[in-house]
């Protein structure tokens, strides 16, 4: 998610366009996309039939970071998430609720009702069934981490987990859990079940792992082995990304995961990664966004 977003994020880096631009562009796609029911417009709602967004952005160079939480009718939150990590902002760069709402009004954000039919009725559906939600039932945060020649960029958004409680705020905005970027050592971004993740403090954990030389690859394997040992139960579905301060990439994950890739010496290419960390290349006919 989404391989069409890294695609254009590619040709636009190549053609000089900064990282903060492309970042925020490729998540849009993902958030204004209907069809993807765990993001944006068409995520599916909380327990009380609401959509409420979260998002986080960080920015490497600077270490500021935004973020807004169970954003109701906001277009994007990713676009809010990056202008409360302003440089020149030195407190208010987390707001949650009705306060995010205000924000996007006072400073001209787009406004949206991201309930979509399609999305009420399968809430509805479930508010009418026994069937009990499974941990990972309905949800997937968009999670990007990218470099120009000035640094690396983590940013992240989601509607959460499908009928979660109103108010429940994930990993996805908060800094170190969701995301998280140093350009000197590399940044990072989780997906999965936000309160696991948020027990791991995932992303901080990948890029700290990074600044004692583990690989991004190996930082990522390492920070989800570490919090499995750490369980006295099966860790719940997370899957973390990174990049390094040269762009290498790593991926770990503990459920069937798909990503994907790009650099100056690499053309864009998805990838599916098992919970053994196998990873293969999927073909163009495997991939539906
Ligand atoms: N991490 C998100 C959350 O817990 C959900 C997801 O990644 O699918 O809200």
């Amino acid at each position: 998610m989404s391989y069409a977003s890294t695609v254009e994020a590619y040709e636009r880096l190549k053609n000089n366009e900064k990282a903060e631009d492309v970042i925020i562009d490729a998540i849009c796609k993902v958030e204004d996309n209907k069809d993807l029911h765990s993001v944006g417009f068409g995520g599916l709602p909380n327990k009380e039939g609401v959509v409420q967004l979260d998002a986080g952005y960080m920015d490497g160079n600077s270490g500021c970071f935004g973020a807004v939480g169970c954003a109701e009718n906001v277009k994007n939150p990713i676009k809010l998430a990056k202008s409360l990590a302003d440089e020149n902002r030195h407190f208010n760069n987390f707001i949650v609720g009705k306060g995010a709402y205000k924000y996007a009004i006072e400073n001209g954000f787009e406004t949206r009702d991201n309930l979509t039919k399609e999305a009420y009725e399968k809430y509805l559906e479930k508010k009418d069934s026994d069937i009990k939600l499974k941990s990972y039932d309905g949800h997937d945060t968009v999670c990007f981490v990218c470099k120009d020649e000035n640094g690396l960029i983590s940013a992240c958004s989601t509607s959460g987990l499908f009928m979660k409680e109103d108010g429940r705020l994930g990993d996805t905005p908060i800094v170190g859990c969701g995301y998280y970027a140093d350009s000197k050592i590399g940044a990072a971004s989780a997906t999965g079940v936000g309160e696991e993740i948020s027990r791991g403090m995932i992303s901080y954990e990948t890029v700290r792992l990074m600044s004692e030389g583990y690989s991004a690859m190996d930082a990522c394997k390492k920070a989800l082995a570490k919090l499995n040992a750490k369980m006295d139960r099966k860790l719940l579905s997370i899957s973390v990304i990174a990049l390094d301060a040269n762009g290498n990439y790593g991926v770990a994950t503990n459920c069937d995961f798909a990503f994907s890739y790009a650099s100056e010496n690499c053309e864009p290419k998805a990838y599916f990664v098992n919970s053994k960390n196998e990873i293969r290349e999927l073909s163009e006919n495997d991939i539906i966004d």
